[in-house]
C-alpha cells in the first residue's frame, strides 16, 4: 500500500527576485526530492510539484492534491521569502495531511560568497517564519520538522511523519466488518459509530454470523489443503488433531472471502455469537492479522480498526503489531510486569520465535476446543494504544512500554503471551492509564511510535494522551481536566 502513495513537495517563493532565482529554486527543489528519495529513509515517494508564486498556483496545487487519490499529503518549504497571504485560499481548502519542512539548501553560511544575491536566494530562515505564521493563524493540524535536509535523522523524521499521514489516508477509507454485536454489558467496547465515521472515516457495519457459516460450508477441501500448507510452512504443528486445525483454515478462508468481497481491512467477532460454528476462530484470526487485517475480540470494532491502522502505518517494518489485552500483573517489587494475552487472538507478527499450533479447550463460548498459535512476544521498546469514546469526542491513549522475555515459562498457559514493563513504572503507569480511561484491549506495536500516533491524532482532530517515562498521575490528571475544558469549547 505504501507504494500506492506519494507526497508532494511544494516550495514557496515569489516573482520579486527574477526568473533566474526561480529557475535555481526549481532545480534545487527537484534535486532535494531526488536525494531524499534515494536516501532510503522515506517510505513513500516525494514528488517535487511546484514553486509557488501566486495565490492561484497554491489553490491549483491544493485542489489537485485533494482529488488525487495517490497524493497522501503535501510538504512545503520556503527557499526564499514567500508572502503567505497568497497561501490562504489554498490552505483553507486543504484536505490532505500537511508537513512544514523548515530547512535550507546550503548547510553552512559561505564566508566569501555571501552577498545580497545569496541572501535573496537563501532566506528560508526568513520565509519559513512567514509561512509558519500563516499556518498557525489558520490553526492547521500540521507537522513542523526543522533541520538540514541531507541529515539522516531529519530524513527519518519526515519518513516517520509520512507513515502517520498514511494512517490518516488508510483511516479515511477503512471498512470494518462486525460478526455479531459487542459482548453483552461491556462499556468500553461501545462507541458512537456515526461520530467515528465523521471524525475518522471508518465504515463500521455488521454481517450475520449465518452468512459466515454459509460461506464456511462452501469452502473446498482444496482451498483448505493450500492454507494448511501455508500453516505448516510458517508454524510448528504441535498437535495431532489435524481436523481441528483444518476447521480453523475453513473459518479463515471464509472470513477472508467476506472481508475481501466488501473491501474490509478489519473485523470483530464475539464468543457470545458463534451460532452454527464449532470453534471460536483462533488461529484463523491470528493468521488474518499476520496478513494485515485488524482484529478486535468481543465485538471491539474500535480496537480492530486501530490494529489495522497501525499495521498499515508500519507496513514493511518487522517489529510487529498485535491486538492485545492486559491480563494480569506480577507485583513482585523486584520484577514488576504486566502480562498481556487474549483468550486466543494475538498476532504472530510479535513472536520471538516460530509459533506453535496447539489445540486446547476454551472455557468460554460453549464450543469445541479451538486451534490457536502459542508463542512468546519478543523483547524491545513498544507502545500500547487505546481509543475510547468519551461521549462527544474520541480520546487516544498511548503508553510507552518495554517488552521483556517473559520471566516465567508458564507451561500451562495455552495462549500467546507478551510481558512488559509499563512506563514510568507498573504502579504509576496503571494509575495514569486508569485515570485516562484506557481500555483493557489495546494495540501493541514495536514499530509505530508515540510521536507518530500523536501526529495521527492531531490530523484526525481527536484528543491525545501520552503516558511516558516522565508521566506522573498528577500531571496526567491535570492534562485530562484541561483537555475536558478545551474539548468542550472546541
Ligand atoms: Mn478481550
Amino acid at each position: 500500500m505504501l507504494k500506492d502513495y506519494e507526497f508532494w513537495f511544494v516550495v514557496g517563493s515569489q516573482f520579486l527576485y527574477g526568473p533566474q532565482v526561480l529557475d535555481t529554486v526549481a532545480q534545487r527543489a527537484q534535486e532535494m526530492a531526488d536525494r531524499l528519495n534515494e536516501s532510503g529513509n522515506l517510505p513513500c515517494k516525494l514528488v517535487y510539484k511546484a514553486t509557488i508564486k501566486t495565490n492561484k498556483e497554491v489553490t491549483d496545487v491544493v485542489r489537485e492534491a485533494n482529488y488525487d487519490s495517490h497524493c497522501a499529503g503535501i510538504i512545503t518549504w520556503c527557499h526564499t521569502f514567500s508572502p503567505s497571504k497568497m497561501w490562504i485560499n489554498g490552505f483553507v481548502d486543504l484536505q490532505k495531511p500537511y508537513c512544514h519542512f523548515a530547512t535550507q539548501y546550503n548547510r553552512s553560511i559561505p564566508n566569501e560568497e555571501i552577498d545580497m544575491d545569496f541572501m535573496n536566494l537563501n532566506q528560508a530562515a526568513h520565509g519559513d517564519r512567514e509561512h509558519g505564521f500563516l499556518a498557525a493563524r489558520l490553526r492547521m493540524p500540521r507537522k513542523v520538522i526543522a533541520g538540514y535536509w541531507q541529515d539522516e535523522d531529519v530524513q527519518k523524521r519526515i519518513g516517520s511523519w509520512m507513515r502517520s499521514a498514511i494512517g490518516v489516508m488508510f483511516s479515511r477509507s477503512l471498512k470494518v466488518m462486525r460478526f455479531g454485536d459487542n459482548m453483552r454489558e461491556v462499556a468500553v467496547t461501545e462507541g458512537d459509530k456515526v461520530e467515528t465515521q465523521i471524525k475518522l472515516g471508518w465504515q463500521v457495519n455488521t454481517w450475520p454470523v449465518g452468512k459466515l457459516v454459509e460461506t464456511m460450508d462452501a469452502v473446498t477441501d482444496a482451498e483448505i489443503d493450500a492454507l494448511m500448507d501455508t500453516y505448516k510452512a510458517e508454524y510448528d504443528m504441535a498437535t495431532d488433531d489435524i481436523e481441528t486445525v483444518r476447521y480453523q483454515a475453513r473459518e479463515e478462508i471464509a472470513m477472508k472471502k467476506m472481508l475481501d468481497a466488501e473491501g474490509c481491512m478489519a473485523f470483530s467477532n464475539t464468543f457470545q455469537d458463534l451460532y452454527g460454528m464449532k470453534q471460536l476462530p483462533g488461529l484463523a484470526s491470528q493468521h488474518l492479522m499476520a496478513q494485515g487485517y485488524g482484529y478486535g475480540g468481543e465485538g471491539d470494532w474500535k480496537v480492530a480498526a486501530m490494529t489495522a491502522i497501525l499495521k498499515a502505518m508500519s507496513e514493511g517494518q518487522n517489529g510487529g503489531t498485535a491486538f492485545m489485552e492486559d491480563y494480569t500483573y506480577n507485583l513482585d517489587p523486584n520484577a514488576e510486569y504486566s502480562l498481556g494475552a487474549h483468550m486466543l487472538e494475538v498476532c504472530p507478527s510479535v513472536a520471538a520465535a516460530r509459533p506453535r499450533i496447539e489445540v486446547h479447550p476454551l472455557g468460554i463460548g460453549d464450543r469445541e476446543a479451538p486451534a490457536r498459535l502459542v508463542f512468546e512476544g519478543h523483547e524491545g521498546p513498544a507502545i500500547v494504544v487505546s481509543l475510547i469514546d468519551m461521549g462527544g469526542r474520541m480520546r487516544l491513549i498511548v503508553q510507552d512500554i518495554e517488552a521483556v522475555k517473559p520471566i516465567l515459562p508458564m507451561p500451562n498457559l495455552p495462549v500467546a503471551r507478551v510481558m512488559w514493563k509499563a512506563m514510568p513504572d507498573l504502579v504509576t503507569g496503571v494509575e495514569c492509564w486508569i485515570a485516562a480511561g484506557g481500555a483493557h484491549h489495546t494495540v501493541l506495536s514495536y514499530d509505530v511510535t508515540a510521536e507518530q500516533m500523536k501526529d495521527w491524532a492531531k490530523m484526525m482532530d481527536i484528543e491525545f494522551v501520552h503516558i511516558s517515562k516522565d508521566s506522573t498521575p498528577e500531571g496526567i490528571e491535570e492534562q485530562l481536566f484541561l483537555n475536558d475544558l478545551a474539548w468542550k469549547l472546541k
